[in-house]
């Protein structure tokens, strides 16, 4: 499998999944077909869906949240973590998209579990909050349009509840935040919400440097 793992050779990186992954046969199917898509760079890799996992185990997650669910991987990773009674709700735009998502889902038994919500996630998470179920989610995981990065953030903090868990994809950009002559607006608001989230005392945090970059958050109590 292609090495997506920021600075860590092709051999030590084929040790690691073969070493240490624990993919069911069902994921790996769902990863096999969407690399068939033109878009399969938005699938995160294996070992950080494993991560992810752990994660949701480690805040005794039972409510999460998703933005950005593509072909369904992440999802199908934190909703077989979380308990019977839990529950993903997961944000995306394409039907097409999640189509295939849903399938896998069915067939893991676990479609009862997650909430798919396709519609521009910030009106999703802004009827959430209208809601009033501010400080009511264990767990979120931000994947999508970079430069909306910022307004998510700020949304899924919200509904997160202290102690709660937010990690951000994609944040060391395939090392192209570390070059001061890209400034694409995605790299820019990738950069920015970097810094941003550093500042802000209301997270601990640390990025870790899994897949394209992890940023983790925890609400602070
Ligand atoms: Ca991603």
């Amino acid at each position: 499998m292609a090495n997506r793992s920021l600075g860590i050779s092709d051999t030590l990186h084929r040790y690691l999944v073969e070493a240490t992954l624990r993919e069911p046969p069902l994921l790996r199917e769902l990863r096999e077909e969407t690399s068939r898509l033109s878009a399969s760079n938005m699938q995160i890799a294996p070992e950080q869906g494993q991560f992810m996992a752990l994660l949701a185990e480690l805040v005794g997650a039972r409510r999460a949240i998703e933005i950005g669910t593509f072909t369904g991987y992440s999802a199908l990773c934190v909703a077989r973590a979380l308990p019977a009674d839990g529950r993903l709700i997961a944000c995306d735009i394409s039907e097409e998209y999640t189509s295939v998502a849903r399938r896998y889902w069915e067939r893991a038994g676990i479609a009862g579990k997650i909430d798919l919500r396709i519609a521009p996630a910030i009106e999703t998470l802004d009827r959430l909050l209208a809601d009033g179920q501010s400080g009511s989610f264990d767990f979120g995981f931000i994947d999508a349009d970079k430069q909306n990065y910022d307004a998510y953030y700020e949304r899924t903090l919200a509904l997160l509840r202290p102690g709660g868990l937010l990690a951000v994809d994609n944040v060391l950009w395939d090392g192209q935040v570390a070059d001061p002559t890209d400034t694409t607006p995605e790299t820019t608001a990738i950069r920015a919400l970097n810094t941003r989230i550093r500042e802000d005392e209301r997270v601990s945090m640390s990025l870790v440097p899994v897949g394209d970059g992890l940023l983790l958050a925890r609400k602070r109590p």
